[in-house]
């Protein structure tokens, strides 16, 4: 299949392709999301296949209206409504129980579907100019690191799917804050840009933190977010993250790092190190680490890195998702130093 090559002004083309059934890959706020009509299972079964996505790991609806929300899903808590206002749109997915209209290719069978309403000027267009919902998880090849420009799409997407459109580098960088609703109590299935004080603020009640968060799920356990239970965000390297004074990182990474080490550090701290650095902002600032981090995983991969340390980043905050991510693209695997 040849994938044609959009720019951000092609609203229409894109809409179109959509429209008949077709794979777009559109940027968001996020990261890059592989979009297709989300009302139709038959289209939606092709992104898993594009991706090579587990077939139990159900995908995001995208809107870009509230009132699109009614037909989606089976009751509309009054606490929505709240969040709406509060954070859409935005980098902000909720899960609510779903309505018939819904397809199982979507929730993967789930009786509850998770949505979202993006912010991106583009994306919130492809939206309207489609006509219809869009289902979409990222666009990257399935346990790779989420694409956060249109060149990593084009790198794992290329020849799979019918278009993509560059809207240039995503700002946040790392996918969604997702919470559902449809449990007992509000619950954080994984974070992201929006942080769980942020929502505890607007719902007046406690957010519960999953344990998959930052925890690793236990043989046989099931995760409330199917996505959580993958090795996910992995680069091929293999990702240590080294915790510790810059002091201590650096005589860790000096002593231990081969020909094909690299280290990713804050910014400045590069000359501490004698192996390949990337950098990823100031050691205090989390919405760097969010937004740089997928890219220097990638740029690692393309570079042929065969191990990676990582200067632990906090986990305040933005920082709960990045060491989210960072901590599955390392398998767990923190030494103190
Ligand atoms: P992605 O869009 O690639 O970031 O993946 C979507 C994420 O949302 C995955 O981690 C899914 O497991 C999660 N997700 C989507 N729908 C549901 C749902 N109905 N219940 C729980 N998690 C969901
Ligand atoms: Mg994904």
């Amino acid at each position: 299949m040849q994938t044609l090559l959009l720019k951000g002004n092609q609203i229409d083309e894109a809409g179109a392709i959509l429209r008949k059934g077709g794979l777009v890959a559109i940027p968001t706020e996020t990261v890059y999301g592989l979009a297709a009509n989300a009302l139709d299972g038959s289209t939606v079964a092709k992104i898993f296949e594009a991706k090579g996505r587990p077939q139990d790991n159900p995908l995001i609806v995208h809107i870009a209206d509230i009132s699109e929300i009614d037909n989606l899903v089976a009751y509309v808590p009054p606490v929505l409504y709240d969040l709406a206002d509060a954070f859409w749109p935005g980098p902000l997915t909720i899960i609510l129980d779903k309505s018939d209209l819904v397809p199982d290719e979507v929730t993967a069978g789930l009786d509850t579907v998770a949505i979202r309403m993006p912010s991106h000027p583009v994306a919130r267009k492809i939206i309207r100019a489609a006509g219809v919902p869009l289902a979409a998880p990222s666009a990257n090849a399935s346990g790779k690191p989420s694409p956060t420009t249109a060149a990593h799409v084009i790198k794992d997407m290329d020849g799979k799917i019918d278009a993509i459109v560059d809207g240039g580098p995503c700002e946040v960088g790392v996918e969604s804050t997702v919470i559902t609703l449809a449990a007992r109590k509000p619950r954080l299935l994984r974070p992201g840009r929006i942080t769980p004080e942020e929502i505890e603020e607007v719902i007046g009640d406690e957010l519960i933190i999953d344990d998959a968060v930052l925890g690793r799920l236990k043989e046989g356990e099931k995760a409330a977010s199917p996505g959580m239970k993958y090795k996910h965000y992995s680069p091929s390297a293999d990702v240590v993250i080294v915790k510790g004074t810059l002091e201590n990182f650096a005589k860790f990474v000096n002593e231990r790092a081969g020909e094909d080490a690299a280290a990713l550090v804050f910014d400045g701290e590069e000359d501490k190190i004698k192996c390949k650095t990337k950098n990823f902002g100031e050691e205090n600032d989390d919405l760097a680490h969010a937004a740089k981090l997928f890219d220097a995983l990638r740029a690692c991969d393309d570079e042929g890195v065969g191990t990676l340390y990582v200067r632990c980043p906090g986990d305040e905050g933005v920082g709960l998702a990045v060491m989210n991510r960072l901590l599955r693209a390392a398998d767990f695997h923190i030494e103190e130093v």
